[in-house]
């Protein structure tokens, strides 16, 4: 198992395939993507090699993650070729759900375990407001879908934000009132590209895990290995909250995940100041060798991000690395 100097362990990958989106979301890529240059992502032999080294390294849990994943057309083969890999027990995908409906089956086929869709505003307007797309409805449609599908868990992800849903708390307790579905408030981080946008919007957590605890919402006990997200769950309620709130205290202290990038660089922190390439190995190296190299690379992981001194390392914006 995989562990670095402050004895945290990493089960999980958050692997990147792609870092093109077509979505405009304002506090990601409220530009669009815009590509400076030929990108040469990860190829699929190139995912299943990192897949078996990682699973090598006691990894149980690969999430795909981008950019927007369902843009590459190979998605299901990488869904598949991860679940097959010896070791690896959960596949995991965070998308916008452009075309969720559409989608969906050939990734269950593919064998998925668990998806995060992406979804900052129940209302329509706001919705494309944010996002740049009017595509709500497909969405809700599809994660109707994906709830009906067995053994599927289903979570959504919204990022607060002051000027848009931070005081749309009922909206989303109503919908989630008969919805079996976790629905988790990220507070927003600020990035090399989004200052501006986070100074005017960042809103804690702590508003909304009150408002809860005042609606008679009760924390949910937490596993040794889960991450970082406090839930909160009510007996009249189907749904689930989740708070994922980076700048807390301690926030830190349970990480168990690492990161790699769509060009292949593995990123021990979300906010870390660089990538360690692996591209040459996985070209070169048996899974083994690459995962001794990974090993050693541990001894760089830091207690923590610098979020609360304004320090984003690389990361210009999260469609870089996938959230
Ligand atoms: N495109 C996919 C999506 O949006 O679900 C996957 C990639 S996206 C970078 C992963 C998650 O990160 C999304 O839930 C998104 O809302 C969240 N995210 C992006 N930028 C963020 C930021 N600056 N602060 C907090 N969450 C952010
Ligand atoms: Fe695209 Fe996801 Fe970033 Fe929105 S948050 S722009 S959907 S990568």
């Amino acid at each position: 198992m995989l562990q670095d100097s402050f004895g945290r362990r990493f089960y999980y990958l958050r692997l990147s395939i792609t870092d093109v989106c077509n979505f405009r979301c304002q506090y990601c890529l409220p530009d669009g993507y815009t590509c400076e240059h030929d990108r040469d992502f990860l190829t699929l032999a190139e995912i299943e090699k990192l897949a078996a080294t990682f699973a090598q390294l006691g990894t149980e849990k690969i999430r795909i993650t981008g950019g927007e994943p369902s843009l590459r057309k190979d998605l299901p083969d990488i869904i598949r070729r991860c679940k097959q890999t010896p070791g690896i027990k959960q596949v995991a995908i965070t998308t916008n759900g452009f075309k969720l409906p559409e989608h969906l089956p050939a990734w269950l086929d593919a064998g998925l375990d668990a998806i995060n869709i992406s979804i900052d505003s129940l209302d329509p307007k706001q919705f494309q407001l944010i996002t740049g797309h009017n595509k709500l409805a497909t969405i809700l449609t599809g994660i109707d879908q994906a709830l009906a599908a067995p053994h599927l868990t289903v979570k959504v992800n919204t990022v607060l934000m002051r000027g848009f849903n931070g005081d749309h708390l009922a909206q989303f307790l109503a919908w989630v009132k008969d919805k079996p579905v976790s629905l988790r408030f990220i507070e927003l981080m600020q990035t090399g590209d989004n200052a501006t946008f986070f100074d005017q919007q960042h809103v804690s957590g702590d508003t909304i895990k009150q408002a809860l605890l005042n609606q008679g919402w009760m924390p949910a006990l937490k596993d040794k290995t889960a991450g970082p997200a406090q839930e909160f769950y009510h007996p009249e309620y189907a749904g689930k909250i989740g708070l994922i709130m980076p700048y807390s205290k301690d926030f830190c202290a349970s990480c168990n995940r690492l990161r790699i990038s769509s060009l292949g660089k593995l990123h021990l922190c979300l906010f870390a100041e660089q990538g360690h390439e692996l591209r040459h190995l996985l070209a070169n190296e048996t899974a083994t060798a690459i995962a001794s190299e990974i090993t050693a690379l541990m001894a760089d992981k830091k207690v923590s991000h610098f979020l609360q001194d304004r320090l984003t390392g690389a990361t210009k914006h999260l469609a870089m690395l996938g959230g």
